[in-house]
C-alpha cells in the first residue's frame, strides 16, 4: 500500500487565530513564534511581546530626531554672531552671565571665609572659656 500523505487541512492558529494549512493534526500554531509566544503566555514568563519592527523603527526615528535636534542646538548655540537681528548684543548678556557667575563664586568664597572665621573664633572662644573654667568650676552650657 503506497504512502498517501494526509490532505492539508485549514487550521486556525491557537495564538493569533490566523488560518493556516497543515498536514499535521497536532500542529496548533501557525508559526514557531506563535508557539513561543503562546508558551510565554501560558507560563507568564514574558507577557509583553517583543517590540515589532515598526516600533523599533519609530523609536529609532525619534532617537535620531532628538539627536539631530541636540546637534542643531549645540551648533547654533556657540554662534551668536551669526544672528542677523539687531538684538541688544548677545555678548553683553553673556558677559553679565559670566559676571553673575563670578559674583556667585566670590559670594561662595566669602561665605566659606566667614564660616572659617566664625569657626576659628568659636574655637578661640572655647579655648578662652576653658582656661578660666579651671579657676571657676561653673559651666556655661
Ligand atoms: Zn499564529
Amino acid at each position: 500500500m503506497p504512502y498517501v500523505p494526509r490532505p492539508a487541512t485549514i487550521v486556525r492558529c491557537a495564538h493569533c487565530s490566523t488560518p493556516f494549512e497543515s498536514r499535521n493534526l497536532r500542529r496548533k500554531y501557525c508559526s514557531n513564534s506563535c508557539n513561543v509566544l503562546a508558551s510565554y503566555q501560558r507560563t507568564g514568563a514574558r507577557s509583553e511581546p517583543r517590540p515589532s519592527k515598526a516600533d523599533l523603527e519609530r523609536g529609532l526615528a525619534t532617537l535620531i530626531e532628538l539627536m539631530t535636534a541636540k546637534e542643531r542646538a549645540a551648533a547654533s548655540a556657540p554662534k551668536p554672531i551669526a544672528a542677523p537681528k539687531p538684538k541688544p548684543a548677545p555678548e553683553t548678556k553673556e558677559l553679565s552671565l559670566s559676571e553673575a557667575k563670578a559674583k556667585l563664586q566670590e559670594l561662595a568664597y566669602a561665605r566659606k571665609k566667614v564660616r572659617e572665621l566664625t569657626e576659628k573664633l568659636a574655637e578661640d572662644k572655647k579655648l578662652k572659656e576653658t582656661k578660666p573654667a579651671k579657676t571657676s568650676p561653673k559651666h556655661s552650657r
